[in-house]
C-alpha cells in the first residue's frame, strides 16, 4: 500500500510529467467500485480542463483543474476551478504513457492529454478512489487532519497531549495528522524512544517534540529516496520502483535491534503490527 512518502514521489512525478497539459477525453470503465462520485460526472469535470498541477494532500493525489481549454477572455478564472481527486488505496496506480501501450486488464480510467498521451487509472483490487470535487459547491478537497511535513511542534504537541489513546493509535488517526501509515509510525516511535502502547496523557512536552521531529525525519529521508525511483513507478509498470527506507523496527519481529542487539518485538494494537525495541523504546 503506498504510504505518504511514495504518494508523494507518484504526485512529483506525474506534476511533472502533465502540469500544464488539458485532459482531452476521458474513457471510464464499467467497474462502479472505484468511482466516489458519479462517471458522467468525473467525464464532465474533466474534459476540456487544464491540469494546473498535481500535489499530494495527506495520501490523496490532488488534480488541480483549470477552466476549460480555450478560457473566453473575458471571463478569466483564477485559481482551480475543479480538482480530481485519486486514491490510490492498496493496488492502485496512475500511469502516464503513450496510446499505443498495451490496455492492462484493471484499467479503469484512461484520460487522453493534450500532449498525446494518456493519463491511466490501473487498480485490480479496488480499493482505490476516484473523485471530483467543484470549487464553488465545497471549497475545493478537504482530507482534514494535519499535514504532518507542515504541521510546527506546538500543533503537534496540542494534537497529542493529553490523549488517552496509545500513541501509536493517535498517530495513525487521520483526523489528527493525515497521511502517516503503519509502517512510518513504528519507525518515527523508534526514532523518538516511545512504545507504541504508550498512551500519549504519559508522554512528557520533551518527548513529544522529538516524536514531532522523527516522523518529518522519516517522511523526509523517505520522500528523498523514492525520488530518485519517479520515473520507474510512473512510466514503467510501477511493481518496482521505491527505495525503501531502511526498516530499524517495521517487520523485523524477532531480528536484533540496529542499536542495541535485542530481539524486536511485534504486538497487535488496534488490529495493526506494531514493532518495537523492548530497550530503546519507553
Ligand atoms: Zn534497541
Amino acid at each position: 500500500m503506498p504510504e505518504l512518502p511514495e504518494v508523494e514521489t507518484i504526485v512529483r512525478g506525474l506534476d511533472r510529467r502533465v502540469a500544464g497539459d488539458t485532459v482531452e477525453s476521458v474513457w471510464i470503465g464499467s467497474r462502479k467500485q472505484p468511482l466516489k462520485s458519479p462517471a458522467s460526472v468525473i467525464a464532465a469535470t474533466l474534459e476540456g480542463k487544464r491540469i494546473l498541477r498535481v500535489r499530494r494532500a495527506g495520501k490523496h493525489i490532488v488534480f488541480d483543474l483549470e477552466g476549460r481549454a480555450k478560457p473566453k477572455k473575458s471571463r478569466r478564472t483564477e485559481g482551480p476551478t475543479a480538482q480530481w481527486i485519486v486514491h490510490l488505496g492498496m493496488t492502485g496506480r496512475m500511469v502516464v504513457c503513450e496510446p499505443a501501450a498495451e490496455v492492462e486488464k484493471h484499467t479503469h480510467l484512461i484520460a487522453k492529454i493534450g500532449s498525446g498521451r494518456e493519463l491511466r487509472f490501473i487498480d485490480p483490487r479496488m480499493f482505490g478512489k476516484l473523485s471530483v470535487h467543484l470549487r464553488s459547491e465545497s471549497g475545493g478537497f478537504d482530507p482534514g487532519g494535519v499535514e504532518p511535513l507542515e504541521v510546527t511542534e506546538e500543533q503537534f504537541v496540542k494534537l497529542f497531549r493529553g490523549r488517552k489513546t496509545p500513541i501509536k493509535s493517535a498517530l495513525l488517526n487521520q483526523k489528527l495528522l493525515r497521511g502517516v501509515g503503519n509502517i512510518y509510525a513504528d519507525e518515527s516511535l523508534f526514532r523518538a524512544g516511545i512504545r507504541p502502547r504508550r498512551r500519549a496523557v504519559t508522554i512528557t512536552r520533551e518527548q513529544l517534540g522529538k516524536l514531532h521531529r522523527a516522523v518529518q525525519e522519516v517522511l523526509r529521508e523517505a520522500i528523498a529516496l523514492g525520488g530518485s525511483s519517479i520515473s520507474d513507478y510512473v512510466d514503467a509498470d510501477g511493481e518496482e520502483g521505491f527505495f525503501q527506507l531502511q526498516h530499524r523496527v517495521y517487520g523485523r519481529e524477532g531480528e536484533p535491534c540496529l542499536v542495541c542487539g535485542r530481539p524486536i518485538r511485534r504486538l497487535v494494537l488496534a488490529g495493526r503490527s506494531s514493532h518495537y525495541c523492548p530497550k530503546c523504546q519507553k
